[in-house]
Formats: structure tokens, sequence, C-alpha cells
């Protein structure tokens, strides 16, 4: 089988009835990107900023996160880079930014934390436009947005940073163009807003292991509560399906960046509620290949029919493995 699969890695993905689905990278670290530059895929989903910033003693200065934003764009120049802003707090502690909090997942993290602090937000931004600058395949995300204050507000500290880097490079001959901006669904608040957000920013980023994490109210790395972290849940699915209805009635891109898109299953549920873009680990980005090359469209709308009337994860499981099962 793995033979099979890598033969067919540099085919176009796209079911056996033709629905096109777009697949693009996570990454974070430098041989990650470079795998995405072997590919020669869709580019890059998301780049988690805060692997860099989690690997070092202090904060880089703007010049260093410039020069490593620029190796990322150079290293994909035809292909879009989705740079998310420094999501730390919660899981991912900064070595050299201690926050001691009893609820860290409901605390300071994500946006939350470099709007509170935007000489940092505004540090990154500058550096990502000045790496952007010629190439013009950087695209910037807000993670962990709950309201669209934050959007906002995010977007004018991007505005500022816009306006200064513009004049600093005022003498070149390169103009620097407006990267375009885009928010995680990965706080439920957003379900409930989503036709507002949308007319605020340029696209959508399902990040389903945090959505999975708050909308079930399970630590994702609580060995405790693992057995009921499960973004097979019927009422994750239900919103992850509700997620792609809106975005396409609000005629806005939507993508799943979270682990369910690297899933076989996972893969073939989320193209038949309509997803066209999903990003994954480097790893499974030939596997969902090969699956979505070798299942239709029309079969995995039916089994999506029957995993939504599904009351248990256990069941939708059970959909899932008999419809693997029978394409073999
Ligand atoms: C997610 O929450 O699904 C996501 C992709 O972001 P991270 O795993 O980095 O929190
Ligand atoms: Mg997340």
């Amino acid at each position: 089988l793995s033979e099979k699969i890598d033969a067919e890695a540099d085919k176009a993905c796209e079911s056996e009835d033709g629905c096109r689905i777009m697949l693009m990278i996570n990454a974070g670290l430098s041989v990650e990107v470079e795998t995405a530059a072997r590919h020669h895929g869709n580019g890059i989903g998301l780049y988690r900023t805060e692997i860099p910033f989690m690997l070092r003693e202090s904060f880089p200065s703007e010049k260093e996160q410039a020069k490593l934003y620029r190796e990322v764009l150079s290293c994909v120049p035809e292909q879009l880079v989705t740079m998310r802003t420094l999501d730390v707090g919660g899981d991912k502690p900064l070595p050299y930014f201690p926050i001691n909090e009893e609820n860290p997942f409901l605390g300071w993290r994500g946006v939350r934390l470099t709007l509170d602090h935007p000489e940092i937000f505004l540090v990154q931004i500058r550096a990502m436009l000045k790496a952007s600058l010629g190439l013009n395949n950087l695209q910037i995300l807000l993670p962990m947005i709950s309201s669209v204050n934050e959007v906002q507000e995010a977007k004018r500290l991007i505005d500022q940073a816009f306006y200064e880097v513009t004049e600093e490079i005022s003498a070149g001959a390169v103009r620097l163009q407006r990267p375009r901006l885009g928010i995680m669904l990965e706080v439920p608040s957003v379900l409930y807003q989503l036709p507002q957000l949308a007319r605020h920013v340029d696209f959508f980023s399902v990040g389903s292991n945090d959505l999975t994490q708050y909308l079930l109210a399970v630590d994702r790395n609580n060995t405790r509560v693992a057995g009921l972290y499960n973004s097979y849940h019927p009422a994750v699915l239900s919103a992850l399906y509700d997620i792609v209805k809106q975005a396409d009635a609000n005629q806005i891109p939507v993508s799943v960046c979270g682990e369910i898109a690297g899933e076989p299953g996972g893969a073939i549920l989320l193209m038949a509620m309509g997803y066209r873009r999903l990003s994954m680990n480097a790893h499974n980005l030939r596997k969902i290949n090969w699956v979505i090359r070798n299942v239709n469209l029309a079969e995995s709308r039916d089994l999506l029919a029957c995993v939504l009337t599904s009351h248990t994860h256990q069941e939708v499981f059970t959909h899932i493995n008999q419809y693997l099962e029978q394409k073999g």
C-alpha cells in the first residue's frame, strides 16, 4: 500500500468524481518548511510562529524575525504561506515569558496576550511585512479570536505596522503589498458570529484541536480526561459542518488545519461537508492525497448523512470504518 501511496503522491488531490481538494502543510520547524518546498503543493496553510520563539532563550528581534520569515516565504515563493501570529500561553509556554495562571487554557493565550502587548504584536507584524516585500505570498492568521473587538484591534495594529514599514521602505522601488488577513475558528463563540466576522477578514481557518477542547470543555493535554477529548464527537462534527455552510453562504474561504484534516476518516467527512482546503502535518500529506483520490464525493456524502445521525463518537467510528473497509 505504501508503494501505491508514494507512486501517486505527486498527482493532484481530486476524488474519483473530480472534487478538487487543496492540501496544504502545517509547519513550524524549518525542516517542515523544506518539505513544503519539495512537495510542490499548495503552500503552508499554517505556519506556527510560536515554534521558533519556543526554541530560543529570549524574544527574537524584529530583524531576526524578518530574516526567519523571509526564509520561510522564499522557500515556497510561488505558494501562499499563512503565518499565524504568536500563539503562546495554554500548552505553549515561552521559557523567557513565564505566565502563572489557574486556568491557562482559559487565560492569557494567543491574540489575547499579543493585543495586551502591542509591542510584541507590532514587531512581529512588521517583521512579517518586511519579509514579504517583493514576494507577496504572505497571509496573516490570528489565533484564539473570540470576538469582533479583537479583530478590530488587531487590524488597527496591522494598519499601523503597514504604514510604518511603508514609510521605512518608501525610497525603494518595490511597493509593500497588504497581506490577506484571516482568523482561527477555535473558540466556540465565533460560531455564532460568523457572518459578522466574515465582514472583517479575508478567510477563516478552523482549529479543530482547540475547537474540540473548548466545545467539550476537555483539556486537550490532560490524560485523565483524554477519553473525553474526541474530534468525532457528534457535536464537534455538527459544528464543523455548520461552519463550512456558513462560510460558503458568506462567500469566505475556509480551511481546516487541526489534526482531523490529516486523518483519513476526518478528511473524507470534511470533503463531504464542503471543505475544499485542508492543512496538515507533512507526514500525513501523501496518505490523505491517496485517500481522497480513492473515494468519491457522492459516496462520502452518504457516509456523512449516516454519521450525522450518530448519537456517539463510537457510532461515528463504526460508520467510518465500515466505509473504509468497503473501499478496501
Ligand atoms: C488547532 O487548535 O486546531 C490548531 C491548528 O492550532 P494549535 O494546534 O496550534 O493550537
Ligand atoms: Mg489552536
